[in-house]
């Protein structure tokens, strides 16, 4: 052997154990810094939280996943990022369930921060898929459409097969479990929140896994007006009237510091509790949404 190749296969050994492991399982590999940069943050890891009942949270520091469970199957909301999968999984089993007992995988909204890990988690669970027609159609492919706010500026996801399509305010059921989806698009066109019970004993709280409600977008996206989604504004105002109305005894967001919930939850299930969030939060909501509005029509003249 010469030298020069005996080097090639000594450079070759050295570098395969590192090419295989950036290649490991395209279902979790994290982003890159450029393609995330608030990412590694948000995916620190947090230890599983009993929230009331069957509730619990499975989810990483920065982005929320949670389990509502039954003896018929549980339930799992939002998948976080790709490399979140792991860690969620790991929750799972933490608390006692065997992820293989998850039957259905709902979604707030179809992004690579909240819905990049749901291919990983449906292959790990055996988990039926379900989302709005809007969300569906960007979960199969991977990438968003021209109509999101965002597009052109997200990293793309591992993408979801066989999603079952749900129907605004039409419960979907695992055994006794019993979730309604509600329409509260804007931040994306098919975004989703969920509402459920949960039980302990005589007392019951009603729980809502509210989506984002922030005007985001790509440089140039007018919300106000829009050929890609002109129903932008409309779609907003309707899922804010929706928050207004649900019953709302706890607020879970898909970004847990946009409802304070770690403040919350230092105090649970007591602390929280508090009624008046779901209000608050599309207040706030609203607010942004009025004053990127008018930032819009000030840049126009
Ligand atoms: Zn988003």
């Amino acid at each position: 052997m010469t030298a020069r190749l005996s080097l090639l296969l000594l450079a070759a050994s050295i570098a395969a154990p590192v090419r295989a492991h950036a290649q490991a399982d395209p279902l979790t590999r994290p982003y890159s810094t450029e393609q995330c940069s608030s990412c590694v943050a948000w995916n620190a890891p947090h230890r599983p939280v009993h929230l009331f009942g069957n509730t619990y949270y499975v989810g990483t520091e920065g982005l929320g996943s949670v389990l509502i469970a039954s003896p018929e199957g549980h339930v799992l909301i939002d998948g976080a990022l790709p490399n979140s999968a792991p860690q969620i999984l790991e929750n799972i089993r933490s608390l006692g369930f065997d992820p293989a007992d998850v039957k259905l995988i709902l979604n707030s909204h179809a992004h690579f921060d909240h819905a990049g890990g749901i291919a990983a988690l449906q292959r790990a669970t055996g988990a039926q898929v379900a989302a709005s027609a809007a969300s569906a159609d960007v979960l199969r492919s991977g990438t968003v459409g021209s109509n999101d706010p965002q597009y052109g500026t997200l990293a793309a996801m591992p993408p979801v097969r066989g999603i079952v399509a749900i129907t605004e305010g039409e419960a979907i059921q695992v055994g006794r479990l019993s979730l309604i989806p509600h329409i509260t698009a804007g931040h994306t066109p098919g975004g989703t929140t969920w509402t459920w019970r949960s039980c302990e004993g005589e007392r019951c709280l009603d729980f809502v896994y509210a989506d984002s409600q922030t005007p985001v977008s790509r440089e140039g996206f007018l919300f106000g007006n829009s050929a890609q989604y002109p129903s932008a504004v409309a779609d907003f105002q309707r899922g804010f009237e929706v928050l207004e109305r649900i019953p709302c005894d706890v607020l879970i967001t898909p970004h847990p510091a946009a409802s304070g919930f770690w403040e919350r939850v230092v105090t649970a299930p007591g602390g929280l509790i508090d009624p008046g969030a779901c209000k608050r939060y599309a207040a706030t909501a609203r607010k942004q949404l009025q004053r990127r509005l008018e930032r819009e029509r000030s840049e126009r003249h």
